[in-house]
């Protein structure tokens, strides 16, 4: 008796963000066009990322997406030495980092520097990586 050979493996999931979530869009819309946006409030002016519905500042709902500064200062980082998502398995070992820009918006974003290269306190800029014709994906890279 023959057996069949085994299925090729299939590739891995490439993980990418739902880019037409209406509460993230226009962030995934500015990123196309290397632009990084900001969640605004209009009542008191408090810039955050992620989105939320209501500023937690003021309690406003008047929120839009602006364009906010694409560079700051690495506040933080780890280095993964594991993929816990299987589609990073070829990119470990990778720096994530916690970026606070010029304006004081908090990315929680991987970062295009070698893991002995990061080092808290460092300048940073937003680095776009076009993965398809409609994920564009945000990182951060040394200035
Ligand atoms: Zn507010």
């Amino acid at each position: 008796m023959t057996y069949p050979a085994p299925a090729a493996p299939k590739e891995a999931p490439k993980n990418l963000p739902d880019v037409t979530e209406p509460k993230s869009a226009p962030f995934w819309e500015a990123a196309k066009n290397h632009v990084l946006v900001a969640q605004r409030c209009g009542d008191c002016g408090d810039v955050r990322f992620p989105y939320v519905e209501l500023c937690p500042k003021c309690w406003s709902t008047n929120q839009s997406w602006e364009p906010t500064t694409p560079e700051g200062e690495l506040y933080s980082f780890v280095v993964y030495h594991r993929a816990l998502d299987p589609s990073k398995k070829d990119d470990i070992p990778y720096v994530i980092g916690r970026v606070v820009t010029d304006e004081g918006v908090i990315f929680n974003v991987r970062l295009d520097t070698a893991p002995g290269e990061a080092v808290v306190g460092m300048r940073v800029k937003a680095s776009w990586h076009d993965v398809t014709d409609e994920v564009t994906l945000l990182r951060f890279a040394a200035a």
